[in-house]
């Protein structure tokens, strides 16, 4: 592609100008998208958060959308990210971002444009991404637009800031709008957004303190990716932090952004169970706080922002019953200091079964793990950072936010794929040296990696922070479960005849999927009718993610930092755009 900078503004100009124009013609539009093409509506077309592949597909979809919800104003961004010629996926594309209105809201996109070979001269569009920015008359109070703080001293008796907030926790005699079951990240995400939009929300987490769902895991623990994609919604972290942000500096800024943000969070409370009243079209929530005490809620909406780790899932095991020595789930698990000088098998090798393995050993456990299953091993720098170069690209992180939304998963699969590949190449030593341990590998789906490994399936790769170290250096043993012959009272006994003894076995077998946790709370029917969670299934998005579900005021938010800070977002739009009954 040799067009000049200008000619990419004409170029793109020219494209969004038939764009608007073609809306009353589906044949029209069709003939401005290459054959392999893909459109990513997140609410500002459709109200919907969907992935359309080729020109017939997208345009028939696309010619009632655009039409129906009075699209207009198609703008290019000429200041902050001006059309520029980009690689994605090893292609050459003139990438534009660009603004429009609807009668509903303000919206942003972007748009590639690529050659079209079977037709000379002509620039096509290869991904167009249309997201739903702000709701119009319902803009957040930030920036310009902050609330004055005058209420807050209003009569000099009156309630200030602090018994204001004070009051708002309480709820003592009227209900949330929204309860948000679980305060990690998804959470507290959900929250900040719902808090802007106006919606009155409560957080509720069994944990005592705010922040130790990060707090109890291991001692060693930071984060696995880089600060510059971690950042919450509204409330960067400081440009001081350390790139890996240990997992108690995250866990105390979850507390300082909670209070910062003004959001509503009971700790130390669980939701037992719950159920949806079809007729008053709100929940029962059944709560128990840590001090005994119960309350009930009904809510319109809830938002399970649960994470994977709900249930623990304990695999049934045979022969593990011969065993009487300590058996610990995961989730259990705290630290190894009282297993110095002892003898532990870690069945598992996913991420937590590499962590465990490793901080037994750090406090002089003799630690074998066990392997039921081949496992992805990516070094955490700099392999595991490769996908989030483009957010030292340049743009802000909600521009990145945007590039990554983006891109449409076949797309992102074969992106994927090009990452396996550099990352077997950066890790060959390391992974060569698994392999003559007899550390069984893999790479995911078609070679996709880790990333589509924990869009699909939640884990099964691992991020080395040095226990595959310790695994080839044999200061950590390593066994294939079928080796086993069986569990003896003290420990395994093996194929080849030989032994091992065990003053502990940990089962690091994971966790059982959201569609369980739904179950145990809202029952079976509820279950039913939502359906699978999270994976694609046979589509192009996460399922039941961050959109309506078919049981309603019942919503799903999970996912990294990264994930829960661009779709809270989309999470929060959507149920503001329910209660101003601007949808149904
Ligand atoms: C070693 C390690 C490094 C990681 N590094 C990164 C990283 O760099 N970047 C990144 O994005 N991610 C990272 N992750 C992964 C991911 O961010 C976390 O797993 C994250 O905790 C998920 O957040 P969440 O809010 O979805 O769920 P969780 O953090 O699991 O929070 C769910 C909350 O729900 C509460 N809850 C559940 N059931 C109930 C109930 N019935 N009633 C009340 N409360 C309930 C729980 O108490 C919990 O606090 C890392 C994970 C690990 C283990």
């Amino acid at each position: 592609m040799d067009a000049s900078r200008t000619d990419y503004n004409a170029i793109v100009d020219s494209w969004i100008e038939q764009l608007e124009q073609s809306a009353s013609d589906a044949t029209q539009l069709e003939t401005l998208f290459l054959s392999e093409c893909y459109w990513r509506d997140a609410l500002a077309l459709t109200w919907d958060i969907q992935t359309l592949c080729n020109p017939a597909e997208i345009c028939d979809i696309l010619a009632p959308a655009l039409i129906a919800s009075e699209a207009t104003e198609f703008k290019i961004d000429q200041l902050d990210n001006p059309p520029a010629l980009v690689s994605r996926i090893g292609t050459d594309t003139i990438e534009a971002f660009f603004t429009f209105q609807t009668k509903t809201g303000r919206n942003r996109g972007i748009v590639r444009l690529c050659p079209d070979a079977s037709d000379v001269g002509a620039y096509k569009a290869w991904t167009i991404l249309t997201t739903l920015e702000e709701l119009k008359g319902f803009e957040e109070k930030k920036g310009a637009n902050r609330p004055t703080g005058k209420s807050y001293s209003d009569g000099f008796h009156g309630p200030n800031w602090l018994d204001q907030r004070q009051a708002a926790k309480a709820y003592a005699d009227y209900e949330p709008t929204v309860v948000i079951i679980g305060g990690g990240q998804a959470g507290l995400a959900t929250s900040a957004r719902l808090t802007q939009l106006g919606i009155d929300n409560l957080i509720v987490d069994k944990h005592e303190r705010i922040g130790d769902n990060w707090r109890n895991r291991y001692h060693s623990l930071t984060l696995h990716n880089q600060v510059k994609v971690n950042h919450m919604p509204y409330m960067p972290f400081p440009s001081t932090w350390p790139t890996y942000i240990p997992k108690d500096m995250l866990a105390n800024w979850f507390e300082a952004y909670v209070d910062a943000m003004e959001l509503n969070y009971w700790a130390g409370t669980e939701v037992v169970d719950g159920a949806y009243d079809d007729a008053a079209q709100h929940w029962q929530l059944n709560l128990k706080k840590s001090d005994g005490s119960t309350r009930t809620l009904m809510p319109r909406h809830i938002v399970m922002a649960t994470g994977a780790s709900g249930i623990a899932n304990i695999p049934k095991i045979p022969t593990i019953g011969n065993y009487k020595g300590t058996i610990q789930h995961s989730s259990t698990y705290k630290n190894g200091t009282q297993w110095k000088g002892k003898k532990v098998l870690v069945l598992g090798t996913g991420s937590s079964g590499h962590d465990i393995a490793q901080d037994l050993h750090s406090n002089g456990a003799d630690v074998t793990m066990i392997q039921r299953n081949s496992t992805m091993i990516v070094d955490i720098e700099p392999s595991a950072q490769l996908p989030y170069a483009f957010y030292d690209s340049g743009p802000s992180v909600d521009d990145c936010d945007l590039i990554a939304l983006s891109m449409p998963v076949p797309l992102a699969r074969r992106a994927h794929v090009e990452f396996t590949r550099q990352t077997t190449e950066i890790d060959k030593v390391m992974l060569d040296g698994l392999k003559k341990v007899g550390f069984k590998l893999n790479y995911g789906d078609e070679n996709t990696g880790w990333q589509f490994k924990y869009l699909t399936h939640g884990g099964g790769y691992y991020f080395n922070v040095g226990c595959s170290d310790l695994l080839i250096e044999g200061k950590v043993g390593l066994l294939q479960y079928d080796q086993i012959e069986t569990f003896s009272t003290t420990g395994i006994a093996l194929e080849d005849g030989t032994s091992l003894e065990a003053d502990l076995v940990v089962l690091a077998t994971g966790y059982k999927s959201q569609e369980a946790v739904v179950e145990q709370l809202f029952g079976e029917n509820v279950a039913q009718r939502v359906g699978p969670i999270w994976g694609f299934g046979d589509g192009l998005e996460l399922r039941n993610m961050y959109c309506r579900t078919n049981q309603p005021g019942l919503w799903f938010i999970a996912g990294s930092l990264a994930q829960c800070r661009i779709n809270s977002k989309f999470l929060g739009l959507q149920i503001k755009a329910l209660v101003e009954d601007l949808i149904r």
